[in-house]
């Protein structure tokens, strides 16, 4: 190991390094997520990283049709959404430290060599790139029984290399001081009509792509529209050297909560502690296995828009979507999404009549807008359950300053800079800000109900608390406390605000049945067995405004 390798401390790490073949978008971070969620069942501390190849620092700044949904996490870090996924399997909050690009190794290294710390070395992908990688998959998995790493992208990218190789040159060093590596590859296992049968080949190739790099996985984990039969299996074990119990099927599934148990019938988790030589702890599944039963057998149906502009790319919704499931499955109702396209609304081609429940999600420039506040409008004055989220709580307000409080012209400055009447304005913090990468307001926040509200009581209902809820944001723009009075003299109640009374945080409409808008992300913050107090509430309404159609 080179002189500047990352020491291995006092701590054993196990790891298990999670690899992708074939083709992207397979589900390697549900994978990872759902190993996770078999561990932690077993009584493990278990942490998941996301190593992405791309040259972004963090992907705040990419466009959701590039990269899906930012996640944020308590921090205020900006990641992949499969932090989402991680957090929500795990139920833990993870951290800035938990998602690492490309462009922020980089970024440390280059500071690194101007400040003169590699005392005249030439700086090389091998070994300084490497060990950058290397210390910051060592240094958190020492806050873990076990660190499960996902390493994005397909053996095969280029860009991926320099994270193939780190965790390559791992596995000597976490062996040499006692630990134990487990390299898990996640492949495609396609159908041919033509022939009838399950193709290997692929396969084959990948895991020969990843020995080439010097990686011998020690399972499979096949994705396939249906059960792999055990030729196809031990065709693949001969291939890759590997136990048959070792071939492990991913077929379809309904929903993806389904994947831990998938997994654990075949005996995933168990594989993967053998491997990493620590004991086989019983599990308990009763609340999760409870909670998958709830989403497949439901016993009513409920229909919930979100409305926006990237709703060709399920993906940039995804938070949002899993928390209507989380919601739907505590009240025992299979949530039924209506994408609807704000341009649809703005054109009046957008079908709103047979919905109970709408979203109004977070969203940026000004496509679209109009289309939301109309439909803000619209879900206002038909009394239909309405949940707004960030950008959702701008347009509700704008369209209630227009509508309700006579201000004709009410708009945000991030869309007409010149509006005579700026509702919605650019933070006193944000006024300076240049840089467009990672200088929102993120993270957790505290936030201050207001008591007898709607707010409150949902709150108080699910989480126990009245009072302050601390909860994730990303935004530059917020109500202008200006125009407050004007806004709660026709109604309009400002039932959340930051500590100080400063910032408006949830506002609220009480001669409504149900209409409420947060400048937050609380979609960051529901769990499969812990819903979000606003996401449940939208459901039961949407309900009872079903019942009543
Ligand atoms: N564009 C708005 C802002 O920056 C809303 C952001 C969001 O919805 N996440 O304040």
């Amino acid at each position: 190991m080179n002189e500047e390798s990352a020491p291995i401390k006092e701590h054993v790490p196990r790891l298990v390094c999670l690899t992708g073949g074939v083709i992207s978008s397979l589900g390697k971070g549900i994978a990872a997520a759902s190993l996770g969620n078999l561990l932690k069942s077993r009584g493990y501390s278990v942490g998941i990283m996301k190593l992405d190849p791309y040259i972004n620092v963090d992907p705040g700044t990419m466009s959701p049709f590039q990269h899906g949904e930012v996640y944020v996490t308590l921090d205020g870090a900006e990641t992949d959404l499969d932090l989402g996924h991680y957090e929500r399997f795990l139920d833990e909050n993870l951290t800035q430290a938990h998602n690492v690009t490309t462009g922020r190794i980089y970024d440390t290294v280059i500071r690194r060599e101007r400040a003169g710390d590699y005392l005249g070395k030439t700086v090389q992908v091998i070994p300084h790139i490497t060990d950058e990688i290397k210390r910051r998959i060592v240094d958190l998995s020492e806050e873990y029984e076990l660190l499960i790493v996902e390493i994005g992208g397909t053996v095969g990218d280029i860009e991926s290399l320099p994270f193939l190789e780190a965790i390559r040159q791992l596995r000597r060093d976490v062996e040499r001081c006692g630990g134990e590596i487990c390299y898990v590859h996640l492949t495609l296992v396609p159908f041919q009509k033509a022939s009838g049968e399950m193709k290997t080949k692929p396969t084959q190739h990948s895991v020969a792509a990843l020995r080439e790099i010097g990686i011998h996985p020690h399972v499979l984990l096949c994705r396939s529209e249906t059960a792999l039969d055990t030729p196809v299996r031990e065709k693949i074990a001969l291939f890759a050297d590997i136990d048959v119990d070792a071939v492990i099927g991913l077929p379809d599934v309904e929903t993806i909560y389904e994947v831990p148990r998938v997994l654990q019938e075949s005996g995933f988790d168990e594989i993967v502690l053998r491997q990493l030589r620590l004991p086989q702890r019983p599990a308990d599944r009763s609340s999760w296995d409870a909670f998958v039963q709830r989403v497949l057998s439901p016993e009513s149906t409920v229909r919930i828009g979100i409305i926006g502009k990237y709703i060709e790319l399920h993906d940039a919704y995804k938070s949002v979507f899993e928390a209507v499931v989380h919601g739907g499955a505590f009240l025992k109702a299979r949530p039924e999404i209506v994408w609807i396209d704000s341009e649809d609304v703005e054109r009046g081609t957008a079908a709103m009549d047979e919905i109970d429940g709408m979203i109004i999600p977070g969203g940026f420039g000004e496509r679209g807008v109009e289309g939301k506040i109309l439909a803000a409008r619209y879900l206002r004055e038909n009394e239909i359950p309405f949940l707004g989220i960030c950008l959702g709580l701008q347009c509700a307000v704008i369209e209630f300053a227009r509508n309700r409080s006579g201000i004709e012209d009410a708009h945000s400055t991030e869309f007409s800079p010149d509006t005579a009447h700026p509702v919605i304005h650019i933070m006193a913090s944000q006024r300076s800000v240049k840089d467009k990468g990672g200088t929102m307001r993120l993270g957790a926040y505290p936030c201050r109900l207001r008591g007898k509200t709607l707010a409150a009581s949902l709150y108080g209902e699910f989480w126990g608390t009245e009072e302050i809820v601390k909860e994730r944001h990303r935004h530059r723009f917020e109500v202008n406390n200006a125009y407050r009075d004007r806004l709660a003299e026709c109604g309009m109640i400002f039932s959340g605000l930051s500590p100080d009374g400063l910032l408006v945080e949830i506002v609220e409409w009480p001669a409504h049945p149900f209409y409420i808008a947060c400048q937050f992300h609380p979609e960051f913050q529901s769990r499969p067995l812990k819903p979000h107090p606003l996401f449940a509430g939208l459901i039961r309404a949407a309900l009872r405004k079903r019942s009543e159609r």
